[in-house]
C-alpha cells in the first residue's frame, strides 16, 4: 500500500541531503539569522526583493534534518512569489503544524510540497524546527538586525 508517511520522510531526507539554494547569496537586499537553543539550529536566510517580490532566496546554516528540510523546501516555495503571497503561505504552514488537526485538511492544500511536514505536529518539540526558517525569513524581511530566536 502507498504510505504517504514514507513518501514525505523521503522528501525530507532528500533535501537534507542536498538542500536547494544553500549558500550565501551575494545581492542579497535582506538577511537574518535564526536560533533555536532547544534543538541547536542556526540558520541564515538571505533574500532579494524589490519589495514586492521575492527575486531570489538562499539560506545556509547547521541543524537538524526537519529545519534543514524546511529551509530548504521554504526557499523553493516562496521564490518568485509576492510578499503577500509569502505571507499567506507562512500562516498555512504554521497552522499546518500547529493547528487543530480537524480543520487543518484545508491548510493542507495548496502548501504543495510543505505538506510533508503534517506529520511534525505530532512532536511538538520539532515544530520549533520546521518553523526557524520561516521566522527568520519574516525577520529579515522586517529587516531586524539582532539575531532571531525561537526561545
Ligand atoms: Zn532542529
Amino acid at each position: 500500500m502507498f504510505d504517504l508517511k514514507e513518501l514525505y520522510q523521503e522528501v525530507i531526507l532528500d533535501h537534507n541531503r542536498r538542500p536547494r539554494n544553500f549558500g550565501p547569496l551575494p545581492n542579497a537586499s535582506h538577511q537574518a539569522e535564526g536560533h533555536n537553543p532547544l534543538c541547536g539550529d542556526q540558520l541564515k536566510v538571505y533574500l532579494e526583493t524589490d519589495g514586492k517580490t521575492v527575486n531570489d532566496i538562499h539560506f545556509e546554516g547547521i541543524g537538524c534534518a526537519i529545519s534543514k528540510a524546511s529551509a530548504s523546501l521554504m526557499t523553493e516555495s516562496v521564490r518568485g512569489k509576492s510578499l503577500a503571497e509569502v505571507d499567506s503561505l507562512y500562516r498555512r504552514f504554521h497552522d499546518l503544524l500547529t493547528g487543530d488537526p480537524s480543520t487543518t485538511g484545508q491548510a493542507d492544500e495548496g502548501l504543495g510540497k510543505l505538506a510533508v511536514f503534517s506529520g511534525v505536529r505530532e512532536f511538538p518539540i520539532r515544530v520549533k524546527c520546521a518553523t526557524l526558517a520561516w521566522h527568520t525569513l519574516q525577520a529579515a524581511l522586517e529587516s531586524r538586525s539582532d539575531p532571531i530566536s525561537t526561545e
